[in-house]
């Protein structure tokens, strides 16, 4: 980028996220996430963040008590082209720069706006006005450019709200204006995901590490996060040596890892990822027969690119005669033990694999809730099949939650038996 401001170690950060629907109940602040992680991964800690209004007023408030605690500002939002997208007033105003046209933004603009046959409407001008001094971060893929700003000692970044416009700019202007802390410390953070245990259960394996680590001579800090179907172990350790930062973090890892054995399924990648990885490495493929679930396992395998290596083929089978009708199951197998069961499970894997032709057949049937239960089916009950070459396995399931908690697990739980028959 020629003619920008060079490089700079900064210490103490504020964010401020911009927009009105940030402070309604639909929508949430998740940007700042992003953020805070990229300014952590150079030692920069976050004092505080903020979301606030599209209200002029209060936001060069929030600004200026900002760039009384921090040396480095974030802000996302309120970069758009409507009325209610203020951001450049305030920080402008704050600041005490005067706004000027940006003749190149225009021309991106009205060349995106061109490229769809469309004219460029006028209030997308507004998104061409600069503070003065500001260095534009072109943004491929909006409207909204993202602006880096010098104020003394102080560093302000505006970026554009939507997520996919905001993480490669953020990204950008991290190489471009913002060094690790110089001779500072630098964070260096690992995870695990594991399932098919309870959070507490992982925790009580866990508990003698974390002693050990919080008494390390470069101390191993660990966080669990326990998500739907699944926990992450959190892992970082801070020192200026990032090398020696990433040794300590990574035995840990190691430990954590042996600790937990099989219930371990990666170090970062989807569960559906690490399935079709070893799917692909035996050249095997998979078919899915679906009943609670209703195409969530096969939307899952299908989700990650490269699916199509061993993705076969998938069936939503949801009333009894379709079970018949696609899978050949049996209605006398059906009438005996009912559709949620253990036998009519595994006659589904057989079915889909043997109609498809691949080596893998997976079945899910179920009862979703929160209606359909019986004392002796309840409102939980899932059963699993896997089918494979060398035969079958299945599980029956007791899950608990809602319609949407026990859809997923049960995705969860179906990849996780062909995860560990495939030796994962
Ligand atoms: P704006 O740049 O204010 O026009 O924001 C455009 C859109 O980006 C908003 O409608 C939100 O959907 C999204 N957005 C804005 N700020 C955030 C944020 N902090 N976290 C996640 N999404 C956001
Ligand atoms: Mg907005």
């Amino acid at each position: 980028m020629p003619g920008s401001p060079p490089v700079r170690p900064f210490e103490r950060a504020v964010i401020l996220a911009v927009g009105s629907e940030l402070l309604g109940p639909q929508r949430l602040d998740t940007n700042s996430l992003a953020m805070t992680a990229a300014l952590n991964e150079r030692g920069i800690d976050v004092l505080w963040k903020a979301v606030g209004a599209d209200e002029p007023e209060s936001l060069a408030r929030l600004l200026a008590r900002a760039l009384a605690d921090a040396d480095l500002v974030l802000m996302c939002g309120g970069l758009g082209p409507t009325d209610d997208d203020l951001t450049r007033d305030v920080v402008a105003r704050v600041l005490h720069r005067s706004l000027r046209e940006d003749r190149a933004i225009i021309e991106a603009i009205a060349q995106r706006f061109a490229a769809r046959g469309w004219e460029m409407p006028a209030n997308n001008r507004r998104q061409a006005q600069v503070p003065a001094g500001a260095v534009v971060l072109p943004n491929a893929r909006g409207t909204a450019p993202g602006l880096w700003l010098e104020h003394g000692e102080q560093g302000v970044l505006l970026l554009p709200g939507p997520p996919r416009e905001m993480v490669p700019l953020l990204a950008q202007a991290m190489t471009a204006f913002v060094e690790p802390r110089a001779g500072g410390r630098r964070m260096v953070r690992r995870v695990l995901r594991m399932t098919g245990r309870g959070e507490s259960l992982i925790d009580e394996v866990l508990q003698p590490l974390y002693r050990a680590w919080a008494a390390a001579a470069l101390p191993v800090r660990a966080t669990i996060l326990a998500a739907m179907g699944q926990i992450e172990l959190h892992l970082s350790a801070v020192d200026v040596d990032a090398g020696r930062a990433e040794a300590a973090v990574d035995a840990a890892l190691a430990e954590a890892r042996a600790a937990i054995g099989r219930d371990v399924f990666s170090t970062g990648e989807s569960l559906e990822a690490v399935v079709g990885e070893l799917l692909a490495s035996r050249e095997w493929r998979v078919a899915v027969a679906e009943s609670c679930t209703g195409g969530l396992v096969a939307e899952r395998l299908t989700a990650v690119p490269g699916a199509s290596r061993y993705f076969e083929q998938g069936v939503v089978t949801y009333s009894n005669a379709a079970k018949t009708q696609w899978l050949g199951v049996e209605p006398a197998l059906l009438a005996e033990h009912g559709a949620v069961s253990d036998p009519v499970a595994r006659a589904m894997a057989a079915g889909v694999r043997a109609r498809a032709g691949s080596e893998v057949g997976l079945a899910v049937t179920g009862i979703a809730g929160p209606d359909g239960g019986t004392s002796a089916k309840p409102v939980g009950t899932v059963v699993i099949a896997v089918a494979l070459p060398e035969g079958m396995s299945s599980r029956t399931l007791q899950l608990t939650g809602d319609r949407e908690q026990v859809r997923f697990q049960s995705s969860q739980a179906v990849l996780d038996l062909l995860r560990r028959t495939l030796g994962g």
